[in-house]
């Protein structure tokens, strides 16, 4: 086993879906762990320090986001939750919690591994240091940070203050979910109550002005329930 690849920790008690989530990730060049508990899991994650855990939530001894909980005491790790559940009010608890991000379970392959890409780019980036990054580019959209512009095929698009930083947050973090209240928190502070209304004016205006069409998802994807995520391009 080469030292440099990846190490993912997988928790989950389904033996066919760990086996699966096994195969696919060592065939993607990283290198996985099991554990089947939440207390195993723990255990293996305190002796292995892997680089990014995929958590199931409904484990036999303990819920997932027990294990949520006590990684974050101590550590950054990315976590990615696999969530079975249809209820978007467990993947708001469970990134409320500290997860980074979730895929529903039946998940594709492509979607999966994209997922761990964009948690992995984002764990190398330092915090905090994604507003001044100049020009970004993904899909035809350019965000220019010094001049505040935004291009989309190259044609300026006018955007308000607010809707600017909107979009740059969703860039800075383009191919993960942020819950609408992270979102809050971030473009209008920590004190802004009952914003989620003023979000979704923004980000359809945003998205009018990108040229998406209802249905069209371009640039940005509205994960019901739970928030918006950026669309990569990788
Ligand atoms: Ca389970």
């Amino acid at each position: 086993m080469s030292s440099n690849r990846y190490k993912l920790l997988i928790v989950e008690d389904d033996r066919q879906m760990r086996s699966l989530l096994t195969a696919v990730t060592e065939a993607a060049g990283y290198a996985p762990l099991n554990a089947s508990s939440c207390a195993e899991g723990l255990a293996m994650f305190s002796s292995h320090l892997p680089d990014l855990i995929l958590l199931d939530l409904g484990l036999p001894d303990q819920d997932g986001r027990r294990l949520i909980h006590a990684v974050r005491q101590a550590s950054a790790c990315p976590i990615i939750v696999l969530s079975a559940r249809l209820g978007e009010n467990d993947k708001v608890e469970a990134l409320d919690e500290g997860a980074n991000d979730y895929v529903t379970k039946p998940f594709s392959t492509v979607e999966l591994l994209a997922r761990l890409r964009s948690e992995l780019r984002a764990a190398r980036r330092p915090a905090g240091g994604q507003q001044s990054a100049g020009k970004i580019q993904i899909n035809g959209l350019t965000l220019d940070h010094d001049l505040r512009r935004v291009y989309v095929d190259g044609q300026e698009i006018r955007l308000t203050q607010i809707e600017f930083n909107i979009l740059s947050l969703l860039v800075a973090n383009s191919g993960r979910v942020l819950t609408y209240a992270a979102m809050i928190r971030e473009v209008w502070g920590p004190t802004d109550v009952g914003g989620v209304k003023k979000l979704q004016v923004n980000m359809a205006n945003i998205r009018r002005k990108l040229g998406e069409r209802p249905g069209d998802n371009r640039f940005i994807l509205n994960e019901l329930g739970v928030g918006y995520r950026f669309v990569t391009d990788e």
